[in-house]
């Protein structure tokens, strides 16, 4: 642990991301209990869904990504950090890049999100990290504000690639947040095959 850290855990202790009490850590054992019947079971090879996205698991989502409450991405780590499987499929990955949001909507949100999650992963298994490669170049409309034919439509030509080489025949992983139709991701896997990775593998937090 970083002296900053230590300070950090002095001045603002961890306290759990659902019931909010003082906990060394970012979930208390009540908390994590509850939250295994959310788990989610029946992963595919290059995909890895951690929590199904619905009650509780849906509501700490939606305060984390749109009430402002950032400081969530700890307790969605300790969950994913404390889930042996999900450590495992990280290990055959040789970068991790997080969905990005248009700089317009990351200038008024405060934070993206997915990166947030994906930083700290970054740090704790010590996997690169690359928020210069997959750029979001269209602010184009919420997913989720849109039906399912003009959800198709609003995601094409949505990302681009830049410093192609950081990912020339590598092993990259995306994470993102929430995983609806799917559509986000499967366009971010696109874009980086199609500049070169060799193998681009999916991690979701919450799917719907
Ligand atoms: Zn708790």
């Amino acid at each position: 642990m970083k002296i900053v850290d230590i300070a950090l855990d002095f001045i603002f202790p961890p306290t759990c991301g659902i019931c909010g009490k003082l906990h060394e850590g970012y979930i208390c054992k009540t908390c994590y209990e509850q939250i295994q019947e959310y788990l989610y079971k029946n992963n595919s090879e290059n995909i890895f869904y951690l929590l199904q996205y619905k009650d509780i698991v849906r509501d700490k989502m939606i305060d984390f990504k749109f009430n402002d409450k950032s400081y969530l991405y700890n307790m969605f780590c300790e969950i994913l950090v404390k889930n042996k499987n999900a450590c495992e499929f990280l290990k055959s990955y040789d970068i991790i890049i997080p969905v990005p949001i248009h700089k317009k909507r990351k200038k008024s949100r405060g934070y993206n999100q997915s990166e947030l999650i994906a930083r700290k992963i970054s740090n704790d298994f010590n996997i690169p990290i690359y928020t210069d490669v997959l750029i979001k170049q269209k602010n184009n409309k919420m997913q989720s504000s849109l039906n399912k034919s003009d959800r198709i439509k609003n995601i094409q030509n949505v990302y681009k690639v830049k410093n192609e080489d950081k990912i020339k025949e590598k092993n990259v992983l995306i994470l993102d947040d929430i995983y609806t139709t799917g559509l986000t991701t499967k366009e971010c896997k696109r874009t980086l095959e199609n500049a070169g990775a060799k193998q681009v593998g999916i991690m979701i937090i919450a799917k719907d």
